[in-house]
C-alpha cells in the first residue's frame, strides 16, 4: 500500500535552525499554494493507500475546512493512519474535534523543547502550559497518538533542562517521541553564525558537540526506561506505537507526495517537485511540469537505498548476500570500527555506537 505525503510549506515564523523550503510566505502566496495543491492532487492519477502524512511546513495553520478539501481531493475511504504535523500555539477545542471528524489520528508536535527560554532561542513562542493543554484537547476530542518532537543541542540547554524534557513525556504519559540532534548547516540562519563563530540566535550559547551526543544518549536510556524504545536513529515509540507511514520511507515501500518538495517513489523511479513554493505555484498555473527531479532505480541504486534507509531502523536491514558482496571491504572497515554488525551473512544493522555516527557511518558505506 501507498502512503501519501502532502506539504504544506507555510508557518507562523521562520526558526533559526531550519533550513526546509519553509518559511513565512504572503496570505495571496498560501491561497494561490492551495489552489494549485488541490489541482495537482485532482490531475494525478491516485493510488490506494492507507496512511497520509500532512507536513510542512506547519499545516497546523491550515482551517479544518481547508484540511477536509485536501482529504476530499485524495478521494481515499479507509486511511489506516492520518498524521498531521502541528506546532504547538495552533489548536483550538474546535479544530481538534474537526481533525477528528476527517480521519485524522496522529499528530506529530513541533515542541522540541519544553524550556520556554530554549525553545525561544529557536524562534518558538509556546510554553510547557501551552503543550499540556493542546495534548489534552487532542486526546479529549479522540486523538490519541501523539508525538512529541525534542531537539538536542538548542541555545541554553543545559544537562538539567533536557532532563527536564523526559519528565513532560514521562507526565503526559506520550508513547513516540523524535529525538534530533541539533545540525549546523549552513543554510540555516543559526548554522551560518555557528560556522562564523557569531553570537546571534543565541549561537555563542550551543553546547558542545559532545553534550549533544551526551544528551542523545541520555535520551535513548531515559526513553528506555518509560518503555520507549528506539525504532530507528532518531524515532522511539512504545510497542505498537510506531509510525506506520514513516516505516514506509525506511523499508523502501512506495510513497507519492504533493505540493512543493514532495517526494515521490513508486518501486521503480522517484521524484520530487520543485522546493520554492512560489515556483511550484508558477509552474503548475502556468501548466508546466512541478516535477524538479526524476530518476529511474537501478537495482545497484536500490541496494543502495536500502542501505541508506534500513540501516536506520532498529532491525537493520536485510538484503541478498550476493548485493552485499560489492560493499564486503567497507563492512569490514565499519565493523572493526564497532559501528555496524552482522547478525547473519545477509544481515546489517548499526551499533549503539555507529547510530551516534551513522552519518558518516552511511558516508564511508555507501559512497
Ligand atoms: S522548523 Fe518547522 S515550524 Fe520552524 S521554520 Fe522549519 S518547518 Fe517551519
Amino acid at each position: 500500500m501507498y502512503g501519501v505525503y502532502i506539504s504544506f510549506p507555510f508557518c507562523r515564523q521562520k526558526c533559526t535552525y531550519c533550513n526546509f523550503a519553509s518559511g513565512v510566505f504572503t496570505a495571496e502566496l498560501q491561497s494561490a499554494y492551495l489552489l494549485a495543491l488541490h489541482e495537482e492532487i485532482l490531475v494525478s492519477e491516485k493510488p490506494t493507500f492507507d496512511t497520509l502524512y500532512l507536513g510542512g511546513g506547519t499545516p497546523s495553520l491550515l482551517s479544518a475546512s481547508e484540511l477536509a478539501a485536501l482529504v476530499v481531493a485524495l478521494e481515499n475511504q479507509s486511511i489506516r493512519e492520518f498524521t498531521v504535523e502541528a506546532a504547538p500555539g495552533d489548536l483550538t477545542r474546535e479544530k481538534a474535534e474537526a481533525w477528528a471528524k476527517i480521519g485524522v489520528n496522529r499528530v506529530s508536535f513541533g515542541v522540541q523543547s519544553f524550556n520556554q527560554k530554549v525553545a525561544g532561542s529557536s524562534g518558538r513562542k509556546h510554553t510547557a502550559a501551552t503543550v499540556v493543554e493542546e495534548v489534552t484537547l487532542l486526546r479529549s476530542a479522540g486523538i490519541d497518538r501523539i508525538n512529541v518532537d525534542l531537539i538536542a543541542g538548542l541555545a541554553w540547554q543545559t544537562p538539567e533542562t533536557w532532563a527536564a524534557e523526559f519528565e513532560w513525556i514521562e507526565r503526559l504519559a506520550l508513547r513516540h517521541v523524535s529525538v534530533y540532534m541539533l545540525e549546523s548547516d549552513d543554510d540555516s540562519r543559526l548554522g551560518a553564525e555557528l560556522r562564523k563563530g557569531g553570537s546571534r540566535y543565541g549561537a555563542s550559547a550551543v553546547p558542545a558537540e559532545e553534550q549533544i551526543a551526551d544528551s542523545y544518549l541520555y535520551a535513548v536510556e531515559r526513553l528506555r526506561g518509560l518503555g520507549i524504545h528506539r525504532y530507528e536513529i532518531s524515532n522511539f515509540a512504545s510497542l505498537g506505537h510506531e509510525s506506520v507511514h514513516n516505516r514506509k520511507y525506511w523499508t523502501l515501500q512506495p510513497y507519492v507526495g504533493f505540493g512543493a518538495d514532495a517526494h515521490s517513489f513508486d518501486g521503480a523511479r522517484r521524484w520530487s517537485n520543485f522546493a520554492e513554493p512560489a515556483e511550484y505555484v508558477g509552474r503548475m498555473k502556468a501548466g508546466q511540469t512541478t516535477r524538479a527531479t526524476d530518476e529511474v532505480i537501478d537495482d545497484g541504486r536500490r541496494t543502495e537505498d536500502l542501505l541508506m534507509t534500513g540501516l536506520r531502523t532498529r532491525e537493520g536491514v536485510t538484503l541478498p548476500i550476493a548485493s552485499l558482496s560489492k560493499f564486503e571491504n567497507r563492512i569490514a572497515t565499519l565493523k572493526g570500527l564497532g559501528w555496524l554488525e552482522q547478525p547473519a551473512p545477509d544481515r546489517l544493522r548499526l551499533t549503539d555506537t555507529g547510530v551516534m555516527y551513522s552519518n558518516e557511518a552511511l558516508e564511508q558505506l555507501i559512497f
